[in-house]
């Protein structure tokens, strides 16, 4: 299981997320029962949030920035969490494809990859992008100009770091280069969230990078 970390759990609970990054977070809520768990301790902000944290399973970071919120913001509740599905996805994304994911405006990248684009953009140049890649294709080789979220929301992919079904995120950086490959039994479909277009790193893909600047 991949759940994403504290950090971005407690800015979609406070509302400090942009917009792209709660939708995931939010989808990946609805999906993954571990997160869920994490997520109750992020459930009420200010004191009733202080007493039941547990400073030792956060990082310092999340700590710090909840301190330093709790310091200017007026207590609220967080963000809810849904559970139920649309259109055979989770609540938070099947409300932006009501017609099914199949009439959305899909556009093929390379060969057994397709990506559909989301409404949902955020004050970072964050995109919301669903990302189909066919059983047994691979993402080429690539690193990232900034941060990239990808949540598994059918299928199965595998990457360098690890596996990842259905309810798990991938989180990666420009310090990670990888070439993700959808599983044998089905196609992949997930929800990326990135403010930058990939940096493509294969010998022959390199030259396309231009063709991929958007
Ligand atoms: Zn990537």
């Amino acid at each position: 299981m991949h759940p994403i970390s504290d950090e971005f759990l407690l800015d979609h609970a406070s509302g400090a997320a942009s917009a792209p990054v709660s939708l995931l977070v939010a989808s990946h809520l609805t999906l993954n029962p571990e997160a869920r768990r994490s997520y109750r301790r992020f459930e009420a902000l200010g004191g009733v949030m202080l007493e039941r944290i547990e400073p030792a399973a956060t990082s310092p970071d999340a700590l710090a920035r909840m301190m330093a919120r709790l310091d200017t913001a007026e207590p609220k509740a967080a963000a809810p969490v849904e559970t139920g599905i649309i259109a055979g996805l989770p609540a938070p994304l099947g409300r932006y494809v009501s017609g099914g994911v199949a009439s959305l405006p899909w556009r093929q990248v390379t060969r057994g990859v397709e990506e559909a684009a989301l409404p949902v953009t955020g004050k970072g140049g964050e995109r919301a992008t669903l990302l189909r890649i066919a059983a047994g294709r691979a993402i080429p080789k690539h690193t990232h100009r900034g941060l990239e979220m990808t949540l598994v929301l059918d299928g199965a992919f595998s990457d360098e770091a690890g596996q990842y079904g259905s309810g798990d995120v991938c989180v990666a950086d420009g310090k990670i280069e990888h070439q993700p490959i959808a599983g044998l039994a089905q196609d992949c479909l997930c929800l990326v969230v990135a403010s930058s277009p990939i940096r493509l790193t294969g010998p022959l893909m390199r030259l396309l990078n231009p063709f991929l600047t958007r």
